[in-house]
């Protein structure tokens, strides 16, 4: 069972006693549950027998960093399997962290709208992950040792969803999947390759956070320059 599935019953049970007994809901407890554990896989499978649902099992029952203590849900992403593009974020935010859904936020709405320009949805043809699956408290940058932690799901999630491109929002997503500290000035605005080891690498392309562009304007014409370099490569397929 899930932890998610836990809370949900737990809170059913807790509001028909409360109202059975005294007639009314009290207070709503914060409930603390941990996925049941995945089932085992043996190490040398793994890849084989990994899945979309496995991943998000082992995301929601992760407490390998201290975001696991805080967060109020974990979110593993959302999407199509073999996207199109995979667009990959920061980490969760408030709303994100509520609802256990990616970019469902102001700057979520601003992706959508974004990625609709270009004929992309994460209903059709994308894939939104985050390379931190828990909140960082007051939204600040994941610290090193949380994305350590983290960034194998990510890495799992794209050697199984093999997207045909891959999107960075923001800094924070291009310095760790490239391993660079450039600043993203220099990282957007062309293309560069995502190497896997032994699967063929994938096309990247990073632009601007919408977080970035609600906080300044003057990143939307850059960030729109980025998008048409996306779609017309993708045209060209
Ligand atoms: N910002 C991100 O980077 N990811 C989300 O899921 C939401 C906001």
């Amino acid at each position: 069972m899930t932890a998610v599935e836990k809370i949900t019953l737990a809170r059913f049970l807790d509001l028909a006693a409360a109202v059975l007994r005294d007639g009314h809901r009290r207070e709503e407890p914060v409930y603390q549950f941990e996925d049941d554990p995945p089932p085992a896989v043996a190490d040398g499978n793994q890849s084989e027998a990994d899945s979309l649902p496995l991943i998000a099992e082992n995301i929601c029952s992760c407490a390998a960093c201290s975001l696991g203590k805080t967060r109020t849900r974990a979110v593993p992403g959302e999407g199509v399997e073999h996207p199109l593009v995979m667009v990959i974020g920061e980490g969760p935010g408030a709303e994100e962290d509520a609802s256990g859904r990616p970019f469902v936020g102001e700057a979520g709405r601003l992706l959508d709208k974004m990625l609709e320009s270009i004929g992309l949805s994460r209903n059709s043809n994308v894939f939104i992950a985050n390379v931190v699956k828990c909140r960082p408290p007051n939204n600040r940058d994941p610290l090193p040792a949380e994305t350590a932690a983290c960034v194998p799901f990510l890495e799992r999630q794209i050697r199984l969803l093999k997207p045909q491109y891959i999107l960075c929002a923001g800094r924070v997503a291009a310095q760790t999947l490239l391993k660079t500290g450039d600043s993203i000035g220099r990282l957007r605005g062309r293309f560069c390759e995502l190497p896997l080891g032994d699967a063929d690498p994938i096309p990247l392309i990073v632009t601007y956070h919408p977080s970035a562009l609600l906080r300044n304007s003057e990143f939307k014409r850059p960030a729109w320059e980025d998008l048409k370099m996306l779609k017309t490569r993708l045209g060209e397929n």
